[in-house]
């Protein structure tokens, strides 16, 4: 979206919000400097719209442009991946739902079918992968789009060139992680835990736990289990703090170099205090706290020319 669009788009929801376009620039601006720059004004401006309950009826977006919160959304994409329906029982009724992944040229999105007629078409194969489909008053909501009875699905000719299929991982502000999301998030280390290790099978990776007799897997029976590691530590990025864990792999990356020297661990987990790194990762549900939490798949230093790079854009 280029500034025409933004412009546009000021007029549309000052318009629709009655308000003046002043009104929205000044709460667009606010946004962006609330979110410190991550976001870009668009999207500012798409939240804005959200906040204020605004739809855009008739107006088709690209995915990335898909705020949750947004009702009403309309899109085109392409089909690159489907599940197999699940059945789910409610209320002693059985369900069912769909789900696949869309994408356009901008970014792709999980769309969730709760219609029966629309998962029909899933499960006649008259949407797979490959199709390109139009999605009408879809609703977006936590980085899904979800269509009900309300929602249509229907086959598009639109001619799509190459499509962003890749994982997209969106740089988020902790005080908007939403469970399900893939975020990369700059945030501070406040605190830190002592490492817990735990085995795993070595073939499925799945827990092993210690019998009288040695080590056993679920599925695999007896085997020689694989030694690892996780740590915790807490995010704290200036909107929110989150609870992290981090696994195996990317446990090195913190700095953390031996995790058997007891005594250097110590040292270290206190030099990571106050650290500040790009922590990128998956937001989940952790049933134990009942809380979300930020499984980190990888981490990086601060580049500070990237940084002023972005600064400089925004
Ligand atoms: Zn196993």
């Amino acid at each position: 979206m280029g500034d025409v669009n933004y412009e546009k788009m000021v007029d549309r929801i000052a318009s629709s919000a009655s308000l003046e376009r002043e009104e929205i620039q000044r709460r667009v601006d606010a946004k962006c400097a609330k979110l410190s720059g991550l976001i870009s004004k668009e999207g500012a401006a798409q939240v804005i719209a959200a906040e204020l309950g605004i739809n855009f009826d008739n107006e088709k977006f690209k995915i990335e442009e898909l705020v949750p919160g947004m009702r009403k959304v309309n899109f085109v994409g392409k089909v690159i991946n489907v599940f197999p329906v699940r059945t789910f029982e409610r209320n002693g009724q059985e369900n069912k739902v769909a789900n696949m992944v869309v994408a356009d040229d901008t970014s792709n999105t999980k769309v969730v079918l709760w219609d029966t007629h629309h998962i029909e078409l899933v499960e006649k194969g008259e949407v797979k992968e490959g199709f390109v489909i139009e999605v009408l008053n879809g609703s977006s909501r936590d980085g899904e789009v979800h269509l009900g009875s309300f929602s249509e699905l229907k086959l598009s000719s639109e001619e799509l060139g190459e499509v962003k299929t890749e994982k997209v991982v969106k740089e988020k502000v902790i005080s908007d992680f939403r469970v399900g999301d893939s975020a990369s998030v700059r945030g501070f280390i406040v605190q830190s835990f002592d490492p817990r290790f735990f085995t795993v099978c070595p073939e499925c990776k799945k827990k092993a736990v210690q019998e009288a007799d040695g080590f056993l897997c679920n599925e695999h029976g007896k085997v020689a289990p694989e030694k690892r590691a996780l740590i915790n530590i807490v995010l704290d990025d200036g909107t929110e703090t989150i609870r992290a864990v981090l696994f195996h792999d990317t446990i090195p990356k913190l700095g953390l170099a031996n995790l058997e020297d007891v005594d250097l661990v110590q040292q270290e987990k206190q030099n990571l205090l106050g650290k500040e790194m790009i922590f990128m990762g998956d937001v989940r549900m952790n049933n134990f706290f009942n809380n979300p939490e930020f499984i980190v798949r990888d981490l990086k230093e601060l580049d500070l020319d990237e940084l002023i790079g972005t600064l400089e854009k925004t």
